[in-house]
């Protein structure tokens, strides 16, 4: 999961947490949004993997 900072437009990858804030602009996390990555267009197959 990524997440964008609104305001200076950081992106944080992985989780974020409660009290989190932006390293650039020391926003808080209700300024950032999902980023939501889009599945690769592949093989549409269902795959196992785990
Ligand atoms: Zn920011």
């Amino acid at each position: 999961m990524k997440y964008k900072c609104k305001i200076c437009g950081f992106i944080h990858e992985g989780e974020i947490l409660d009290g989190y804030y932006c390293p650039l602009c020391k926003t808080t996390l209700f300024d950032f949004e999902i980023i939501e990555e889009e599945p690769k267009k592949s093989n549409n197959k269902e795959k196992k993997s785990k």
